[in-house]
């Protein structure tokens, strides 16, 4: 490839027609830093004859796109001072209408000329739309003049702005300016970066083609053959790098083989107090399987709340024990650390397995002691928090890694954590259940096992939804419950922002409660701000139930396993996300009491907070609750994309492209299989884009 045209599309936008220092400043605002940024800064949405309404046709509550001239725009004082134009497109005429900032929008309209807006239709004196959507579309230089538009059936791109935009310019008819431009001008410099063979069996039209048509479609058919190439990139290159990642651990390192199952495994599984479900059963078969095979292992347990995944990380721990090697577990928040040190004390110490507990809020002395026994091997398992991930925790010989509730980790802390053993092997573990589809993506580089059964006898727990006004009945619920042996959360939410209030909250209605309505009752209140022997001591407590009720912040979220405790009340529930909600649920209902959640909402409710809260009400399946999550957050919310490590997808949905998604990673993985160093000729415009943004895997790949 010509390096200059390279150059070109890396260099800063600020020399195009139509863009100068100050457009360059604002547009790096929106992250457009380079020709390139600016050729993928894709329309929102478009603009086509098919999908107007004609103003005569307009009906009350309809959500329409009309295009008209402003005949008229005036400020209407009254008891709400309001902004009104009208609009007609010589069939009709539409009202358009701001209640606020009204000067603000007598500056950016004229008479006479051309818009086209979106809305849902109401009637007051006529059809009027209240704060739409609009676009400009007259246009000097008459590409899209109105008139034009109207009759030769354009599709016109639709650019998302900014006010800061705006006012230099660089509204929806600004951008379509710059871009039309820059593609003008710059169109032949845009390089192939799929191989011929690709585009061929792929049926793909040229990059150069699918930037033109994903601007300015000559129609329907080429918008949608520009998007499935753009899409088949996007995918495509992300499943390249999964890929490499997976090659460069996986198939390209000699790990450790975990040859024997000695007789302390057995003896572990003989002192169960139950036996291991078929679904423990299977997915510890395949973890046998790569524990013995001489190439890291790289697997995600996949398993609601619930399924019992912490004894199969205990049994894969043990067996890499008994091969003489040291491993580590990694939690997100101290209290789980925490329970995983007693329950893995209590199981293994008298099968001759050191445990030790390393968090940030340790004693210099202890905390020292402990990093000595890591480094000197006497330390078997080491269990923590990101502590285990500082630079001063140094192993003798680490051979297995478990990663608790990974979704609260980054990929960069997971590198981190193996980087202190020579090719360990990893095993991560998540309790929210994702459709095949995504976990393609987002955990596209680890093997998965799904647990995907209860262990036998639970009950379903039974959840209601209450508003703020039954309180006072609900907690006479809750103490003549614990009245007769049972254990119960009540908990508060805490949310970052407002950390300090929510402490407040909870700690008054912790004080309040003990003095009043349960000062019989043996209550205690837990948050993450206390000191670790305070919250230690909380939770053995709570455990030897000599506290029956526990009022607490969040931080019993995840993995807490307290089986006698029954009982979960959820204040301003409706505060909380539906995966939350969901993982504080799993708290209870680990014995084989009938376990009941009451959840706790303060009125009035909006109705995405009521279907959420009804969602939980309805149905204890975390596998129906993550999809529905997924569908309310959208995936980048979902699995918080930037924290995962992963590149954002603009134009791909996993969740829609699932097609796509299958062919790319089918793809990408034969690729690199084939011709890992991308050497082949046909394969050079994917070697240099690769190698461009992603020279780190092939040096991963040069070293091994
Ligand atoms: P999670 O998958 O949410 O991490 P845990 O590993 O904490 O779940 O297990 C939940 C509870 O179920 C624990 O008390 C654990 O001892 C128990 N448990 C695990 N496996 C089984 C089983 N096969 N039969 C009965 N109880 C089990
Ligand atoms: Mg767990």
């Amino acid at each position: 490839m010509d390096d200059k045209q390279q150059h070109i599309l890396d260099s800063s936008p600020q020399y195009l027609k139509g863009i100068g220092e100050k457009r360059a400043n604002a547009l790096r605002g929106i992250g457009v830093h380079t020709v390139r940024d600016l050729l993928y800064y894709f329309p929102r949405r478009y603009l086509d004859r098919s999908n107007i309404t004609p103003m005569q046709h307009i009906r009350r509550d309809q959500t329409i796109t009309a295009v008209g001239k402003v005949i008229s725009a005036n400020i209407v004082k009254g008891r709400k001072t309001r902004y009104v134009l009208l609009l007609s497109d010589n069939t009709g005429f539409l009202m358009c209408v701001w209640f606020n900032r009204v000067q603000y929008w007598e500056k950016l309209f004229k008479t006479g000329e051309t818009l086209a807006v979106s809305g849902k239709v109401t009637y007051f004196n006529g059809n009027q739309l209240i704060h739409p959507e609009f676009d400009r579309l007259t246009d000097e230089d008459g590409e899209s003049n109105d008139e034009k538009f109207l009759h030769t059936g354009a599709i016109i791109p639709l650019y998302a702005s900014t006010e800061a935009l705006t006012k230099i310019g660089l509204d929806s008819r600004g951008f379509r300016r710059i871009i039309k431009n820059l593609l003008r001008t710059h169109s032949d410099s845009i390089p192939e970066i799929l191989s011929d063979t690709l585009v061929q069996e792929n049926h793909l039209i040229s990059l150069q083609n699918a930037l033109n048509n994903i601007h300015f479609p000559h129609n329907f058919s080429k918008l949608e053959a520009a998007r499935r190439r753009l899409k088949f990139d996007e995918l495509f290159y992300l499943q390249l790098m999964l890929a490499y990642r997976k090659r460069s651990i996986k198939a390209l390192q000699k790990g450790i083989e975990f040859k024997v199952v000695g007789e302390r495994t057995r003896q572990l599984v003989e002192r169960l107090p139950f036996k291991f479900t078929d679904a423990q059963r299977k997915v510890l078969g395949e973890i046998r399987i790569d524990m013995k095979n001489p190439h890291p292992m790289y697997r995600l347990i996949q398993g609601d709340v619930g399924s019992g995944k912490t004894i199969v990380a205990l049994v894969s721990m043990l067996m890499a024990i008994e091969n003489g090697f040291q491993t580590a577990l990694m939690a997100p928040t101290e209290i789980l650390a925490e329970q995983h040190y007693l329950t893995t004390h209590h199981l293994l110490e008298d099968l001759g397995v050191n445990t030790k507990l390393l968090i940030g809020a340790q004693r210099k002395t202890a905390h020292n002691e402990i990093l000595n026994s890591i480094q000197d091997g006497s330390c078997d398992i080491v269990i923590g928090t990101h502590a285990l991930i500082q630079e001063n925790v140094v192993f003798k010989n680490l051979g297995l890694i478990v990663i608790d509730e990974q979704h609260r980790f980054g990929v960069m802390q997971r590198m981190n954590l193996m980087s202190k053993g020579h090719y360990p092997d990893i095993l991560v573990m998540t309790a929210t259940p994702i459709p095949r589809t995504l976990s393609l993506t987002t955990y596209g580089d680890l093997d998965i096992s799904v647990i995907d059964q209860m262990p036998a006898g639970r009950r379903p727990v039974k959840t209601h939804l209450r508003t703020a006004d039954k309180r006072d009945k609900i907690y006479e619920y809750v103490k003549t419950q614990v009245g007769t042996g049972n254990q119960a959360y009540i908990v508060f939410p805490l949310i970052e922002e407002s950390e300090k209030m929510d402490l407040q909250a909870a700690t008054e209605a912790y004080e309040r409660m003990s003095q009043t309505i349960f000062s019989q009752l043996k209550l205690a209140l837990l948050h993450g701000r206390m000191k670790s022997e305070e919250k230690d001591d909380i939770m053995s407590r709570f455990k030897s139930r000599d506290i029956e009720i526990l009022v607490s912040t969040t931080v019993i979220e995840v993995g807490v396993d307290i089986p006698n405790a029954n009982l979960i009340v959820i204040e301003n529930a409706e505060r909380f996300g539906l995966s939350q909600l969901h993982q504080l649920r799993g708290r209870v209902g680990r014995g084989s009491e009938q376990a009941h959640c009451i959840l706790i909402a303060k009125p009035p409710l909006t109705h995405e907070a009521r279907s959420r809260l009804n969602a939980l009400v309805d149905t204890n399946d975390g596998f129906k609750i993550a999809e529905y999550d997924l569908q309310l957050r959208g995936p980048g919310e979902f699995f918080g994309t930037k924290q995962h490590g992963m590149p954002e997808l603009r134009i791909a949905d996993p969740l829609v492209d699932k097609d796509l998604l299958l062919l790319t990673r089918e793809k990408a993985f034969e690729l690199v299989d084939r011709d890992p160093q991308l050497l082949d000729k046909d394969n050079k415009p994917i070697h240099d884009n690769f190698s461009k943004f992603h020279s780190d895997k092939f040096k991963l790949l040069r070293s091994g």
